[in-house]
């Protein structure tokens, strides 16, 4: 019966939604969608659960 493991549990945090209402990038949902399918916090205007995650990841 082992079935349904595949997606991870983990809900998208609680964003703000107060900081979320005049991002463009989320367009006020405070969250975005991967490409995998999966919500996370808005880098736009959530500040980072992780803390020290996308500090310096991207370069363009
Ligand atoms: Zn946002």
């Amino acid at each position: 019966m082992a079935h349904g493991a595949h997606r991870t549990p983990s809900l998208p945090p609680h964003p703000d939604l107060t900081l979320a209402r005049d991002c463009e990038l989320c367009l006020g949902w405070g969250t975005v969608v991967t490409r995998d399918g999966d919500h996370e916090l808005c880098h736009s205007c959530q500040p980072d659960p992780l803390g020290d995650q996308g500090a310096a990841a991207s370069g363009t």
